[in-house]
């Protein structure tokens, strides 16, 4: 599931690639980027920075031009070595960057977009982002802050989810980290105390900063997915519950017993 430290693995991939560089070749065999020109704007630039915030990823050129991405649940960034056999069909590469022996493939969009750096700067998606889950030092008093700023009516679950209280975490760590918390997803936001808050986020960021180093979330799985399966901590006495959660219903996974 693409969330924040799928994106920080996919930078920490990159950045030896590219970042520095300027790279060999350049395509957007995706039709609708046809006639976009992105090869022949971005020729010679050399790529200063390769950065994950959130869920986004920018590829900052020199000359003040950024690409950037957004994965949602479909997207993904590879990279693999020239002339090697790519993990999903050609057809469904929007970008392609080669360098040396590597390739940096963007599949399946589906945000993927040239911008230059000072409309990074204003982008409401980029720029209204609050603190980064997996920022070395985690802005604890700004997601606070966030937090208590929107409705407090709101269950916990959903702030989590919102990109503008704290970037990076998706549905799979909210539903981990509430769970790891011992805290119900669906209480009201005004009611889980500042301590409670922060320790489902103690909870999610060591996790996320190991998967961010390797690209395995799988194992850190415990309650996601696993509806009407005996709770990991109660075992069979409680089953795991769902649902929808957030405008989009994203499912929600959690123990009544001991989530409160
Ligand atoms: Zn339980």
């Amino acid at each position: 599931v693409p969330e924040g430290d799928t994106i920080h693995y996919a930078a920490n991939r990159i950045r030896p690639v590219l970042e520095g560089r300027v790279p060999d070749a350049i395509a957007t065999p995706h039709p609708r980027f046809a006639r976009d020109g992105w090869p022949e704007r971005l020729a010679g630039r050399t790529v200063r920075a390769v950065e994950a915030r959130g869920k986004h990823l920018l590829l900052r050129f020199e000359g003040g031009l950024t690409i950037h991405s957004h994965l949602r649940m479909t997207g993904s960034w590879r990279v693999v070595r020239a002339g090697q056999r790519w993990p999903r069909s050609p057809s469904r590469a929007w970008l392609v960057l080669r360098r040396g022996e590597a390739e940096v493939v963007q599949f399946d969009g589906p945000v993927l977009e040239l911008m230059t750096d000072s409309r990074t700067r204003i982008d409401r998606r980029i720029a209204g982002l609050g603190p980064d889950v997996l920022a070395p030092e985690f802005d604890a008093e700004r997601f606070l802050r966030r937090l208590r700023a929107d409705d407090p009516a709101r269950p916990i679950g959903d702030a989590l989810l919102d990109q503008r209280t704290i970037a990076g975490i998706g549905n799979l760590w909210k539903c981990e980290g509430c769970f790891e918390a011992g805290i119900d997803p669906w209480r009201p936001a005004a009611e889980v105390s500042d301590a409670e808050a922060l320790a489902i986020v103690d909870e999610v960021r060591p996790r996320m900063r190991i998967s961010a180093q390797d690209g395995v979330q799988d194992r850190f799985r415990r309650i996601y997915g696993r509806a009407g399966l005996p709770c990991p901590r109660c075992g069979p006495r409680s089953l795991v519950r769902s649902r929808g959660q957030w405008d989009d219903g994203r499912t929600t996974y959690w123990c009544p017993e001991c989530q409160r």
